[in-house]
């Protein structure tokens, strides 16, 4: 039987390269829903490929050209909000959640709702709801398999193990487009130069967010939300070649350490084919050429975003939300050049500051509305900061 499938974000480096999979494999999977937003054009086309039983653009204003598109096709097509998370609701066995930044959560949770498989690469959806989102996957029966290659990685070295007998997680950083300046070039670097990275090809903004760091710090939030470990263990670590994604060390002095070529495939096909493993035609890694791997401490003071992330960590509660928000506005900034690279930092820093002061962050979330109330208010105050 053929599995039935939903992408969220499929136009995005993720959702394509998850369609990637899918076409050498066409006959494993039937695609449900396929959701986009302003890419009308890549939407329009996966549909014709693919033949979804709903397609959805996240923009209304989008619709006329998306059913201009599928016209004398029979593929119904809808637009807004409220089509993406209805959309979620549709019966599926696997759904891709692979919407770039808080709109992800929305949909990850009426996924999880609905008692399937949630690929979860959507960072933000750990970050700002972890509890919730396990907490709706535990009562519905939901697995919830991740995505981003650091937790897949880490995801895999716990295949039959006992989490207790973890002692630390280490996940590895690259450094991003940045990590051989000095502190003071930092400073002047534009959005441009942030926008390439040394070893992997993502989105827009997780590869700024590599080279600020921020991506690494959520994906420390991401670790201590989903594995339900102590923050004190786990730790990042640069290491430039991107070929090992994690290292779990349990507590007989064993390490159980992944690796695999720079390649969201490879992540994305093991969720896509979880429990099993099938044939995935990425790199494999040739140690004859590769020689050594490089390690480099991760250093909180060049990188004040891993610092914020420790914190964020320690309090738990609505930080997530705050920080993952501040994040946003002070990227948007950054790449409107309103502020410069190291300022997103202090935007982050001064948000929580003053939501900590307001005594806004510390209740636990226990519903949508009152993380998107929290992310609103960190919305507000982080494009009012003066840097
Ligand atoms: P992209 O920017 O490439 O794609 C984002 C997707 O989300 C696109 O389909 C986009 O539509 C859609 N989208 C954007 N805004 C909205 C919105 N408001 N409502 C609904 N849909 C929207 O991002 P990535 O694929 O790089 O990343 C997706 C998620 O996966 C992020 O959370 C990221 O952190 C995470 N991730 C990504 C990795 C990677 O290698 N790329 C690695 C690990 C995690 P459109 O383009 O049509 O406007
Ligand atoms: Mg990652």
């Amino acid at each position: 039987m053929k599995k039935r499938i939903s992408i969220f974000g499929s136009t995005g480096s993720i959702g394509q390269n998850t369609l990637d999979l899918v076409r050498c494999d066409k006959n494993s999977f039937e695609i449900v829903a396929l959701t986009g937003g302003k890419n009308i054009e890549q939407l329009v086309k996966d549909a014709i490929e693919f033949c979804p039983e709903i397609v959805v653009t996240a923009y209304p204003e989008l619709l006329h050209e998306l059913r201009a598109g599928l016209e004398g096709l029979n593929i119904p097509a809808a637009a807004g909000d409220a089509a993406v998370l209805e959309a979620a609701e549709r019966p599926a066995d696997w759904i891709m959640s692979a919407i770039v930044g808080v709109a992800g959560l929305a949909p990850s949770l009426r996924a999880v709702a609905q008692g399937t498989v949630l690929a979860l690469a959507n960072k933000e959806s750990l970050v700002t709801a972890g509890p919730l989102l396990l907490q709706m996957a535990a009562e519905s029966e939901a697995k919830v398999v991740p995505v981003d290659s650091e937790h897949s990685a880490i995801f895999q070295a716990l295949l039959g193990e006992d989490i207790s007998t973890v002692e630390r997680i280490i996940i590895t950083a690259s450094g991003g487009a940045f990590r051989d300046l000095s502190k003071s070039e930092l400073e002047f670097v534009t959005p441009a130069q942030a926008q390439t990275h040394p070893n992997w090809s993502m989105g827009q903004r997780i590869t700024i967010d590599s080279a600020s760091m921020f991506n690494k710090a959520m994906e420390l939030i991401e670790t201590k939300e989903f594995f339900r470990i102590s923050e004190k263990k786990i730790e990042a670590i640069i290491h430039p070649e991107s070929l090992m994604h994690a290292i779990v060390g349990f507590n007989d002095g064993g390490m159980m350490a992944h690796l695999g070529p720079p390649d969201m495939r490879h992540s994305i096909g093991f969720a896509l084919n979880y429990p099993k493993r099938k044939n995935i035609n990425v790199a494999r890694l040739d140690f004859k050429t590769i020689k050594k791997f490089t390690f480099l401490e991760a250093d909180e003071v060049r990188y004040p975003a891993l610092r914020l992330a420790r914190e964020v960590m320690r309090r738990g509660g609505l930080w997530g939300s705050g920080f993952n928000a501040a994040k946003e506005v002070a990227l948007d900034r950054f790449l409107t050049q309103e502020i410069g690279f190291l300022d997103m930092a202090k935007v982050v820093e001064l948000t929580l500051d003053k939501l900590d002061n307001l005594g806004i962050l510390n209740n636990q979330p226990k519903q949508l509305g009152d993380i998107l109330n929290a992310d609103d208010e960190a919305r507000q105050i982080s494009r009012a900061i003066n840097v």
